[in-house]
């Protein structure tokens, strides 16, 4: 019934989702668990991303979320 949408996460599980690839954890679904997050764009190195548009998708459930990610405010340099 109905169009099939796009699902996305419930606003708590994006922000945790969210913060997890910011703070460079390993990404895990707040939804359904799995482990096979997709980023785009793929993260070029351990610790620095690019600024701009990310988006990350479950392959488990489909679910994603999309946020800018803003260089500035995040320092670099913790070692
Ligand atoms: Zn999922």
């Amino acid at each position: 019934m109905g169009r099939r949408h796009v699902k996305e996460f419930r606003p708590d599980e994006a922000l945790n989702l969210i913060t997890a690839d910011r703070e460079g954890k390993e990404l895990r679904c707040p939804s359904c668990g799995s482990e096979a997050i997709e980023r785009t764009p793929r993260r070029p190195r351990k610790g620095n991303g690019t600024p701009g548009r990310v988006r990350l998708t479950c392959t488990g459930c489909s679910r994603l979320v999309a946020y800018i990610d803003r260089a500035t405010g995040t320092p670099v340099g913790m070692r």
